[in-house]
């Protein structure tokens, strides 16, 4: 595996009169303050995005949820210009791999100073084959909180990118325990919501559809894309108000995210479900070819 590659943003939030730039360091050195916020409380954001034949996708789509991530928690605006070309940056310093990731990680930084700090990571991606052609099992959890979360407790975050991600961890390894591989979380009002890391998308009959985004899930930026294939391939898409019921009579179902694209569901709690290899091939080869 080559050497990941690690940079640090001088100025990580718009500021007049900031450094700009950034300054590569050692991937193995230890760089980050004992006193990070985003260490000592989880409080701050991260992207993660998919870098394919040197080409980071959807940039400009993690690029503005990484904003809007930091307008949720009040941090200050990201200057989204200086993350782009760090971005770039990483991708240049990084040995040419077929399919690698770029993590950008934002924290509201050291107690105390009122200075965020920002780095971006970039490494090779793992092998995804098996997930992607094969399938996912699946199991579903609750969530715990209703499908107006978003709108009635806003303190919640549901739907921004934080890197308080400790209970999505959880969630997977309460999958593991259960002998799946990943989650889908379902409100505690029955709604259908997203996975620990990733989307979900139903085919139902010639229509692709997602739960809305208002129900305080992440708006996913491969679920985006897969909906703009999807249309180039005659489907209509739709973002619903859907239910497990949903899910289990759909004809093909998938749980769509970075890096590992489209793993198409094989089966929920144990019960199987059909796969559509044909589409599901077409979804991850569409997604491949993403040219931004
Ligand atoms: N939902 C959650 C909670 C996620 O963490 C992620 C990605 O990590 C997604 C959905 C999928 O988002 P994307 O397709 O932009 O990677």
């Amino acid at each position: 595996m080559p050497s990941p590659v690690l940079l640090l943003l001088r100025s990580p939030a718009a500021r007049d009169g900031a450094p700009s730039g950034y300054d590569q360091v050692d991937p193995a050195a230890p760089v980050a303050n004992a006193l990070d916020l985003g260490i000592t409380r989880g409080d701050g954001i991260f992207e993660t995005i998919t870098v394919i034949g040197g080409i980071p996708q959807a940039l400009d789509a993690h690029l503005a949820r990484l904003e809007r991530s930091a307008a949720m928690l009040d941090l200050p605006a990201p200057d989204l210009p200086a993350w782009r070309s760090t971005v770039f940056a990483a991708v240049d310093a990084h040995t040419d791999v077929p399919e690698a990731f770029v993590k950008l990680l934002y924290s509201r930084g050291i107690e105390g100073s009122d200075a965020p700090t920002g780095w971006v990571w970039m490494q090779q991606s793992g092998d995804f084959t098996r997930e992607r052609s094969e399938g996912i099992d699946v199991v579903l959890l609750d969530r715990g909180y209703p499908s107006t979360v978003a709108e009635t407790s806003p303190w919640l975050l549901q739907g921004a990118k934080t890197l308080s991600y400790a209970i999505n961890r959880a969630a997977l390894r309460e999958a593991k325990r259960r002998g799946a591989d990943d989650v889908i979380f379902v409100s505690s009002d029955g709604v259908l919501l997203e996975g620990p890391t990733a989307n979900v998308i139903l085919k139902l009959g010639d229509r692709l559809v997602t739960p809305k985004p208002d129900l305080g899930i992440l708006p996913g930026t491969t679920q985006h894309s897969v909906f703009d294939i999807a249309k180039l391939n005659g489907y209509a898409t739709a973002y619903e108000t859907l239910t497990p019921a949903d899910l289990r009579r759909a004809d093909a179902a998938w749980l769509v995210s970075s890096v590992r694209n489209a793993a198409p569901i094989r089966s929920v709690d144990g019960a199987p479900r059909a796969l559509d290899a044909q589409l599901t091939a077409s979804i991850n080869s569409g997604l491949a070819a993403r040219t931004t």
